[in-house]
């Protein structure tokens, strides 16, 4: 068993990356991939951890994109070590970003009559201030009864609270990618088109001829019924597959690392090849 999608407190997981290195020796896992929102420092920060328990661990990233107007999330791993030096330079700009997105959501909330300041959040972010860091502040303050409510009411796409993010275009994250030295896989399907499998194949076939290089088919939301169909899609457009529990610690903690939600997970270890495989 293995994990291609985890998070640590570098974004917005809640286990450290000694922890997580921990958590995953505790369950026997044969490779974790760590792949926080756009960020390595977790990884980084992760990697003596895991040398000296004998783990395999991947440096991967977990990008908020655009298209069509839609977020989609894409995995990048990078086989050899990590990215390269401009790819890390390009994800200090994705941080600036979403600080500035921060700084609008805080003015937002404010106008909503919340007391609530950047410093706040940032207390509980630490490279990387995200939504649930902004949930957990709500609670604490007593505005929502706890980070659900939080997200219903004022942070979700659809609620009061939300600002929008500038995501970067999926095509260029794919190459960013592909020229930072990684392979790219579309995160959580499921997400991307719910039971729209028409629109979900027709955005595989662009974004395979973009440069995608997986599709994660094992996620710990995605039903039996959708891991056949991701599998089916994957072979129709010669993709590799990738699979993980998408771990946060206590922000999601029906999600067990490796396992999945109440055990619905277990990624073969073979799928490591396709992380692993060099880029041409
Ligand atoms: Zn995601
Ligand atoms: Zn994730």
């Amino acid at each position: 068993m293995i994990d291609l999608h985890s998070h640590t407190d570098r974004s917005d997981g809640t286990f450290t990356p000694a922890e997580l290195v921990g958590e995953a020796v505790r369950i026997g896992l044969h490779a974790l991939a760590i792949t926080d929102h756009d960020t390595i420092m977790g990884y980084d920060a992760a990697v003596p951890y895991a040398r000296d328990a004998g783990l395999e661990l991947i440096c991967g990233v977990e990008l908020s994109t655009k298209y069509k107007g839609q977020s989609i999330h894409l995995l990048g791993y990078f086989p050899n070590g990590g990215p390269s030096d401009e790819f890390r330079a390009w994800l200090e700009f994705l941080l600036e970003s979403r600080r500035d997105r921060n700084r609008r959501l805080i003015s937002k909330l404010q106008s909503l009559g919340l007391s609530i300041t950047l410093e706040d959040v940032e207390r509980h972010g630490r490279t990387l201030t995200a939504r649930p860091h902004f949930a957990r502040v709500l609670v604490e303050k007593g505005y929502v009864k706890d980070i659900q409510e939080a997200f219903d009411v004022y942070l979700d796409e659809s609620a009061k609270g939300y600002v929008q993010r500038q995501d970067v275009p999926i095509d260029e994250a794919i190459t960013r990618i592909l020229e930072g030295g990684g392979v790219t896989s579309l995160a959580h399907p499921v997400r991307v088109a719910k039971n729209d499998w028409e629109k979900l194949a027709g955005y595989v076939s662009d974004f395979a001829d973009m440069g995608l290089r997986a599709i994660e088919v094992y996620h710990s939301d995605h039903s039996p019924e959708n891991v056949a169909y991701y599998k089916r899609l994957a072979e129709k457009f010669g993709l590799g597959i990738t699979g993980g529990s998408d771990f946060h610690g206590a922000n999601k903690p029906a999600i067990s690392l490796g396992t999945g939600m109440r055990g619905n997970l277990c990624v073969p270890d073979e799928l490591l090849e396709v992380v692993r495989a060099k880029v041409a």
